[in-house]
């Protein structure tokens, strides 16, 4: 039987909320704009349309797969950061907004003139694309250990006609030649700790765990990050890390150890300590 988008918003939101899902109606819309390959602006206007056979056997199988937890990003695909639609795939991140913060405060470090900037894990590119639009007139370098997740970035920036980037696949810095500077470094490093039950929890269980997990009570990325990043940096350059809401000062201290200056952490929109930067004299 083929039900209205208006039924069948009702009753797929309803089923969201009995399995758990904080936005069920947001859910349930953004999905149904994904099989019928409309603006959300279209349930309102035709709340009174049904869906043909082909169209409800695959809102069926969309719903399925959030009715389990799935993602709603990894489901359709796509996720918007800064305004960009990126596609995202299951072995990157999704990018998350407080990570628009790090994109800000990164910006505000970035010279006025025409320089290099380097994004590090970068997954859907997410960072680097959102600076690369902001400042044409960068080159903007991406590296993500993964080959795909690389690939994916390119395809993002190829997608959003962003041409002054380049995605490079690698551990950390590895990808880089030993001469290469960069004026500002940023990084959304995986930094949770393997035992924090957070990872248990809502969208983050499908997330690649090298994403999100880093040794050391979550810290060993951002330390090797902190401690290569020095030799990549040009003089006054900024290394901007984003971290867990517990790790600010901890974050410091390493910066700080390893002769970091002006080293200071901002908050998130939450107001939590989320992402930490330094200046590196040289
Ligand atoms: N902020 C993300 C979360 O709490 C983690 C992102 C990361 O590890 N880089 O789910």
């Amino acid at each position: 039987m083929s039900l209205s988008i208006e039924m069948l918003l009702r009753q797929s939101a309803a089923q969201l909320a009995d399995a758990g899902s904080e936005s069920p109606q947001i859910d349930a819309a953004v999905l149904l704009c994904f099989v019928l390959d409309k603006p959300r602006s279209y349930l309102l206007t035709w709340p009174e349309k049904t869906l043909d056979t082909e169209q409800q056997a695959a809102f069926d199988v969309a719903l399925q797969r959030r009715l389990v937890g799935e993602p709603v990003a990894y489901i359709v695909g796509e996720r918007e950061f800064w305004s960009l639609p990126l596609k995202v795939a299951q072995h990157t991140l999704i990018p998350r907004p407080d990570t628009e913060r790090l994109v800000e405060l990164a910006l505000e470090k970035i010279p006025a003139e025409p320089c290099s900037v380097l994004d590090l894990g970068t997954g859907t590119g997410a960072i680097a694309l959102a600076i690369a639009s902001e400042r044409p007139d960068l080159q903007v370098s991406g590296i993500d250990l993964r080959p795909e997740a690389a690939q994916l970035a390119r395809d993002n920036s190829e997608n959003l006609q962003i041409t002054n980037t380049r995605f490079l696949s690698g551990s950390w810095y590895s990808p880089l030649t030993v001469d290469e500077r960069f004026a500002v470094i940023v990084s959304n490093p995986p930094y949770i700790d393997k035992t924090d039950p957070h990872l248990e929890q809502g969208d983050v269980r499908f997330e690649p765990k090298s994403a999100l997990v880093a040794d050391e009570n979550g810290l060993a990325d951002i330390r090797i990050i902190s401690e290569q990043g020095r030799q990549f940096l040009q003089q006054g350059g900024w290394l901007l890390m984003e971290h867990g809401f517990e790790q600010g000062e901890v974050v410091r201290d390493i910066l700080l150890e390893l002769g970091y200056s002006q080293v200071s952490t901002a908050q998130d929109y939450a107001g939590l300590d989320r992402v930490t930067m330094g200046c590196w004299q040289g």
